[in-house]
């Protein structure tokens, strides 16, 4: 394990964006940190990968910038890089969200993930909602979460409408690492929702600290590991059936039929079997993707 992955994000004034991206790719390319860096006038957000060593260096790098001193970084292990390439690149938004106009300062109070445990055992009386796409959720959530249909991010102002029925209750938003919720818990509070929390540092930081308790399946990560397993109890392993023969799993194809695309949680050897589709309808149509290219 000599690499390692970091996951972060802030959101902070940052005065010149397109300065701040031609330091950090020249960083990011003399010192082989590869990955994915947005950033935007409202933040930073970024996975990245390297050797343990320059990810040391490339920490130190980031807490030059006053902005960045205290950042949180949080850290995988890996055998290898998770990325192909580098990229850093200017954004109007450092995760995409079409809620532009929710009010960071509005966002929900802060549940660390002892905290959230603790209302798992203590039975308190709350509603946890997944704020990730559906093709997240699918295949891990937390104990009784909803998980609404999200196709991405933006949906998310169809939820507030949704469940207004628990205005009055205690709501608990989740993300893969946290960014999300900073605006999701934002916008379901200004939405007349009274008592919203937002777990703080989000799933990963969470099963890194209680994997096999309530978080249940896998997690799915924007990096080339695409799917990390967090929990080693059998039952809590996976919450996916495969769609063709019902065996447990955490992973999942589009129907290759692109025409149908449908979302498949499906085991490897089934996937091979049914040549990446659905049905024999779409096995048979004329409009499939190829399978050899990312
Ligand atoms: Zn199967
Ligand atoms: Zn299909």
């Amino acid at each position: 394990m000599n690499y390692t992955i970091l996951l972060f994000y802030k959101y902070i004034k940052i005065d010149d964006p397109h300065k701040f991206q031609q330091e950090h790719l020249n960083f990011c390319l003399e010192n082989n940190i590869r990955g994915r860096v947005f950033v935007s006038e409202e933040g930073i957000n970024a996975t990245v990968s390297g050797t343990k060593e320059n990810i040391e260096k490339y920490k130190n790098e980031l807490r030059r910038y006053p902005e960045f001193e205290d950042i949180w970084f949080k850290e995988d292990e890996s055998l290898e890089h998770a990325f192909n390439k580098t990229h850093v690149r200017v954004k109007k938004e450092i995760v995409h969200s079409g809620l532009q106009d929710v009010s960071l300062a509005n966002g929900g109070k802060r549940l660390n993930p002892g905290e959230l445990k603790k209302f798992y055992e203590d039975n308190e009386d709350f509603v946890i909602i997944d704020a990730r796409n559906t093709y997240e959720s699918v295949i891990g959530k937390f104990k009784n979460a909803i998980t609404p249909r999200l196709d991405t991010f933006r949906d998310w102002t169809k939820v507030a409408e949704e469940y207004k029925e628990f205005k009055d209750k205690k709501v608990v938003t989740y993300c893969t690492g946290g960014i999300r919720c900073e605006k999701a818990s934002a916008y379901l509070i200004e939405n007349g929702f009274k008592n919203v929390y937002q777990l703080d540092g989000g799933i990963v930081t969470y099963t890194k600290q209680f994997p096999d308790t309530f978080w249940e399946g896998s997690v799915f990560v924007f990096d080339e590991r695409r799917i990390v397993e967090p929990n080693k109890k059998e039952e809590l392993k996976h919450i996916g059936q495969c769609y063709y023969c019902g065996t447990k799993t955490s992973w999942y194809i589009n129907c290759h039929n692109q025409n149908c695309d449908k979302l498949l949680v499906t085991c490897h050897k089934c996937k091979e079997e049914n040549d990446y589709c659905c049905s024999d309808e779409c096995r048979s149509s004329d409009n499939k993707r190829s399978r050899y290219h990312g």
